[in-house]
């Protein structure tokens, strides 16, 4: 058993600034507050954190994982933090502060048995998942992918100009799984000079390449032109790659995610639930399965989907000629003229008997991609549905998330 550290000092949480891509998700999942970001980085509050480890598991990248044996006192504050372009080295502690106290009492502030999750989803894969590969590119080390597609996949009259992007890496090895993202660098500098942050993107093609046997993956990206009020904005890296042509070079990082992945054994179940763009996943584990029939192995494979209109969801023409008993297909289309706005929530409700059928059966996984406000609606719809047969939901729930079968990654 590790000893007590003495009082005065502290094992201080850092998170890597060069490997942090800003997704959000260890602020999201501090159950204590003890996480914030400004427009340069996400930092931990020394004063709040106890070390009870919720946010790690979750993060994508690994960043969250850094700490520091520190006099207390001398405790790098949020404002500092905030200004740092990288992690400062470690420091030795003077003699007298390393020195354990005799019979010295456990210190609140040192690392404490794991929080029990507040995240909606699991924290761990499917136990069947295949063994993912993350950060093997970063800031310092990108990859260089040559675009060889890009084309948009929503009808040309609509709002929605959202692209599939092939990219190709060549010689250079970039293994990634269903359900992994990758970290595009935007070029150029932000307001304050600073070169963009990465931004993140889900693939929305399987393991084996966008073109099976090729070193390509694809992704889906929406051209920004509003925030989620609706006022205007220039999404930086969205419109950098919905603008980019034929053989021009992309700075890569990742792969990231080594949770939201997909079972990889015989007749796994999924339930894949998502809204615009976050169809990127869902494409891939699809296609996933789609170049597996003949193997027999397959489970079943039940999709809602939400989108404005028909000609505003990416993969329309595509999904639509799938086999029926390939995949169950449920289209949720909020703004179609002389229909009334339904969301996949609604759907989940209508389908609730096959839903249930699917949750009974321990080989289901459920994934859950798009908009952030999809998330409670979700819940609420597969609580409903579970409780109208007379189960306990949070017997249910709680079961998901310890065997890695639920899965969220929305914004
Ligand atoms: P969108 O077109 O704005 O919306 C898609 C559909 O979701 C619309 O029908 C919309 O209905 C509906 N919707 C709105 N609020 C909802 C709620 N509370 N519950 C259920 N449905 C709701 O979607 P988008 O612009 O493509 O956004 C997709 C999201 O996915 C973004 O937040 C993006 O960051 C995220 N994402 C993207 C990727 C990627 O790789 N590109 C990966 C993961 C996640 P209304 O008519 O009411 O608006």
């Amino acid at each position: 058993m590790n000893a007590p550290l003495p009082a005065e000092v502290l094992k201080q949480h850092l998170i890597d600034p060069e490997i942090c891509i800003r997704c959000n998700t260890c602020e999201e999942t501090c159950p204590i507050k003890a996480i914030t970001h400004d427009s340069n980085n996400y930092v931990v509050d020394p004063e709040i954190c106890n070390g009870c480890m919720a946010c790690v598991p979750p993060c994508p990248t690994g960043a969250i994982d850094n700490w520091r044996l520190m006099v207390r006192a001398e405790a790098y504050g949020v404002q500092e933090q905030l200004g740092w372009e990288e992690l400062p080295g470690e420091k030795a502690l003077p003699e007298t502060a390393a020195a354990a106290p005799a019979g010295g009492e456990p210190d609140a502030q040192q690392p404490v048995a794991p929080a029990p999750s507040t995240a909606p989803g699991a924290t761990v894969p499917p136990w069947s998942a295949a063994h993912p590969y993350v950060n093997l590119y970063t800031h310092k080390t990108p990859m260089t992918a040559t675009v060889v597609g890009n084309y948009r996949v929503t009808g040309a009259d609509t709002e929605s100009d959202i692209h599939h992007i092939v990219l190709d890496f060549g010689d250079l090895p970039f293994p990634v799984l269903e359900g992994q993202s990758i970290g595009i660098l935007p070029p150029g500098v932000d307001a304050q000079g600073r070169a963009h942050h990465a931004r993140q993107y889900s693939l929305a093609s399987p393991r084996d390449g966008e073109r099976a046997g090729y070193n390509n993956l694809s992704l889906t990206v929406k051209r920004v032109t509003e925030d989620h009020a609706g006022a205007a904005a220039h999404g930086v890296c969205s419109n950098y790659l919905c603008d980019l042509a034929k053989n021009d070079k992309v700075q890569v990082i990742g792969p990231f995610g080594h949770t939201f992945l997909m079972p990889n054994h015989p007749r796994a179940n999924l339930i894949m639930i998502c809204t615009g763009t976050g169809s990127a996943p869902m494409r891939a584990m699809t296609e996933r399965y789609r170049r597996r029939i003949e193997t027999g192995e397959n489970g079943r494979l039940l999709l809602f989907f939400g989108a404005r209109t028909e000609r505003e969801l990416p993969y329309f023409g595509p999904l639509m000629k799938l086999p029926r008993d390939f995949i169950d297909i449920n289209l949720a289309l909020s703004r179609e003229a002389g229909q009334p706005k339904r969301y996949v929530q609604d759907l989940i409700r209508d389908r609730a008997g096959v839903v249930r059928e699917l949750l009974a059966d321990r080989n289901t996984c459920i994934y859950v991609c798009g908009l952030k406000g999809m998330e409670v609606g979700v819940l609420d719809a597969l609580r409903d549905v579970t409780m109208q047969a007379g189960q306990d939901w949070s017997i249910l729930h709680d079961a998901l998330r310890r065997e890695g079968r639920l899965h969220f990654e929305t914004y």
